[in-house]
């Protein structure tokens, strides 16, 4: 893990008048370059073999350069130039996923908010100890495949995109799905509507919901569209479909804007609230924005499945803002927050606190 130290050496060294901003081309990067540029910053492209023509299409999303690199590897070669260049990257899920947490925890260019919760997230049982000891409300895990007693889904580590996920409701149908090389976990299945809600959390901001330091924001929320569990209603039930050979799988194809009714916001704020102080003590604070992917069930409980610690694509229906985050600044996505919060740390000399 690269210092603290030495992001805050080399952070000292910038032009802070002449800031670079830049992403992966891809995930989130239409709002991350529209909301860099909405606050003045000059913004980067860095393109892994990505191909960028995309870009001419969205004018007001456009970064003003493009650095083109055949690998991840190139990238760390390049460590230097992005320096010189003033660059702070804000990093998202792709991002992170293709550099591998490994490389990018050690990269010396300075990074939007805090590496450390990188172990904390990647390793289910450390994010479940994380979630758990903050008092939030998780899915029970079955540690016994022989005694499923009822609807569990079989998650294998490292999937991408749930795929390969399956559902199963007693032991004969575990042992039929199971692909034995692949490491797994059985979690029971909560059964509800699922929410994913994107906060935001400035350690530098000292107006609006108040933690035991600086502020929490809600900024939106989605559904994801699973491909193909969400349609696979339409051709019966999912029993008859596998004995044809149809299995349901999770493989998120896009988002949908949600909005929950207006009582599950105080839990929410309550989850958000519990899931950053607890990130103070184990590992120095999640700093910007992390999405809870919960599923509420009929009784209004409210089950975390999983935290997300960055920008997630979610959050791309908000280009031009939310019914949330509306009602902090007209118009306000997480890609311009997140430039706003780079902005703030300028202003009070205190970029260090929410960049590493
Ligand atoms: P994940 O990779 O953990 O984000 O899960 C992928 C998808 O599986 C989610 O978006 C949900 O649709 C579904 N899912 C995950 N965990 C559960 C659970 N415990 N109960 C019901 N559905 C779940």
């Amino acid at each position: 893990m690269v210092s603290k130290d030495k992001i805050r050496r080399i952070l000292d060294s910038y032009d802070k008048k002449n800031i670079t901003i830049a992403t992966g081309c891809s995930h989130t990067s239409l709002q991350i370059f529209h909301g860099a540029k909405l606050e003045g910053f000059r913004t980067l492209g860095i393109s892994v073999q990505q191909k960028t023509k995309m870009y001419d299409a969205f004018p007001a999303a456009k970064p003003d350069d493009f650095l083109y690199v055949d690998s991840y590897a190139q990238l760390i070669d390049m460590t230097d130039y992005l320096i010189e260049q003033n660059v702070i990257v804000v990093p998202h899920g792709s991002f992170v996923e293709y550099m591998t947490p490994a490389i990018f925890e050690s990269w010396e260019v300075p990074s939007f908010g805090n590496r450390m919760v990188l172990d904390w997230e990647a390793d289910r049982e450390k994010e479940r100890e994380w979630l758990t000891s903050a008092g939030v409300k998780m899915p029970r895990i079955i540690s016994d495949a022989q005694k499923i007693d009822r609807p569990v889904l079989v998650k294998y580590h490292g999937a991408k995109g749930g795929r390969g996920f399956f559902i199963a409701k007693d032991y004969p149908e575990f042992k039929m799905g199971l692909e034995h090389a692949k490491k797994y976990h059985i979690q029971e299945y909560v059964l509800g509507t699922r929410y994913y809600v994107h906060f935001f959390y400035s350690p530098i901001k000292t107006e609006g919901y108040k933690l035991s330091k600086g502020v929490l924001e809600l900024l939106s929320m989605d559904r994801r569209d699973e491909s193909n569990i969400d349609e696979m209603y339409k051709l019966g039930s999912v029993e008859e479909l596998k004995r044809h050979g149809f299995f349901p799988t999770f493989v998120v194809t896009g988002n949908v804007p949600i909005v929950a009714r207006e009582s599950l916001l105080p839990k929410f704020f309550d989850l958000g609230e519990r899931i950053i102080e607890s990130s103070f003590n184990l590992f120095g604070g999640l700093i910007g924005p992390f999405c809870i992917e919960s599923i509420v069930t009929d009784q209004l409980d409210v089950v975390v499945f999983e935290v997300s610690a960055r920008i997630v694509a979610g959050t791309n229906p908000y280009i031009s803002g939310s019914s949330y985050s509306d009602l902090i600044q007209p118009g306000l996505s997480t890609g311009r927050r997140i430039a706003q919060e780079i902005k703030l740390g300028v202003e009070k000399g205190l970029l260090h606190e929410i960049i590493t």
